[in-house]
């Protein structure tokens, strides 16, 4: 035995003298009862065990680069460190690392593979001379690293058939695609500014619509080394040009998160014959904020909805059920993750795109 025991003893022992000295005087404590002295020594009152500190709220991801992800979430009270659990999607259970301790937040996971998935999860930690307590893991958040892209361009297989093959309808811009005849937009601008204005985002023409439709036209023309996208022509003929527009009209009653309310509709839409973007009409009310809603309406959500105009569908990976002669989106095309298209357009995407709408000076 060691140190630690000694202090037990020397209470034990002033406990028994100081019952003996009780008993020797009057015979009774002050509440007139008799004075029972303690038959086994007190031990020391162990502090008592921690509480187990609240789950972490607000994961998220702050910078993405090819290798790495920062994540990061908001701090708990008490906590006095946390465990961050990171995973490429699909790892099996016995393939995966153990749990990082980390002080506070952020985290920044190093050394990731380009191109690939990677899921998040955090729980935090409560350490107190009393012991040790965590919180339930949070459900997990996934993100995307960079796909590298040197990677060469692909030889092009059947995109353009499957684009032409698309379910919901006849692609038009795949069809009558010339590759002197990059395709236009008619933005149809008052009604978006004014819908902006009312859900408080005086920017959202330029930031949800002109610049990303910009950004994706210019990746596109630096992978493939020509252009499919004109986005600063004016219109031409309407076979060449998409129609972008705010309508004040419900599509597809029912759609939507479990929380949005049945008669909103999807927010927004695509159409291939004539070819169109639509944003519909509760994505500027704002007393609809629903999940979809709040999502569709900061997250460059235009981008997805023109590869569904360009023939593109949901990712199989996502949704197997979807007809295999489709041409798929990527996952996080599909998912519009992140907000950002310059993320969430991957390069598999562009290079789709480029089968879709070919070159004869650009052959693959
Ligand atoms: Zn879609």
């Amino acid at each position: 035995m060691d140190g630690p025991v000694h202090p037990v003893h020397l209470v034990g022992g002033t406990w028994a003298l100081a019952a003996l000295l009780l008993a020797a005087g009057c015979g009774t404590g002050t509440d007139g009862k008799p004075v029972a002295p303690p038959t086994t020594p007190a031990p020391a009152p162990a502090p008592p065990p921690p509480e187990a500190p609240d789950m972490p709220t607000r994961a998220r991801v702050l910078e993405v680069g090819e290798t790495f992800i920062v994540w990061t979430w908001d701090p708990v009270e008490d906590a006095t460190g946390y465990e961050v659990d990171v995973a490429r999607e699909g790892t099996p259970a016995e393939d995966r690392q153990r749990p990082v301790p980390v002080e506070e937040p952020p985290h920044r996971s190093d050394g990731l593979t380009p191109g690939t998935t990677y899921q998040m999860w955090v729980r935090a930690v409560r350490e107190t001379a009393g012991g040790r307590a965590v919180s339930d893991w949070t459900n997990y958040i996934e993100w995307y690293t960079w796909q590298d892209s040197s990677v060469p361009l692909p030889a092009c297989t059947d995109q353009r058939h499957r684009a032409k093959s698309y379910t919901f309808g006849h692609t038009q811009v795949v069809y009558e695609w010339q590759h002197d005849r990059p395709i236009r937009f008619r933005i149809v601008k008052e009604p978006i500014i004014a819908g902006g204005l009312r859900i408080g985002r005086p920017n959202f023409l330029e930031e949800e619509i002109l610049e990303p439709l910009r950004d994706m036209a210019r990746r596109l023309e630096e992978r493939l080394g020509y252009p499919i996208m004109d986005s600063d022509a004016p219109p031409g003929r309407d076979d060449y040009t998409v129609l972008v527009e705010w309508r004040d009209r419900v599509w597809s009653p029912g759609w939507g998160a479990p929380d949005c309310p049945e008669h909103v509709g999807s927010p927004w839409n695509a159409g291939q014959e004539p070819p169109e973007t639509i944003l519909n009409r509760y994505l500027f009310d704002p007393a609809i904020t629903c999940r979809g809603y709040l999502r569709d309406r900061d997250s460059e959500t235009i981008i997805h909805e023109l590869g569904h105009t360009f023939g593109m569908n949901h990712s199989r990976i996502l949704q197997p059920e979807l007809p295999p002669q489709e041409l798929s989106m990527s996952v996080p095309l599909t998912r519009i993750i992140g907000g950002d298209s310059d993320n969430f357009l991957m390069i598999e995407d562009l290079d789709n795109l480029g089968c879709v709408f070919p070159h004869p000076d650009f052959p693959r």
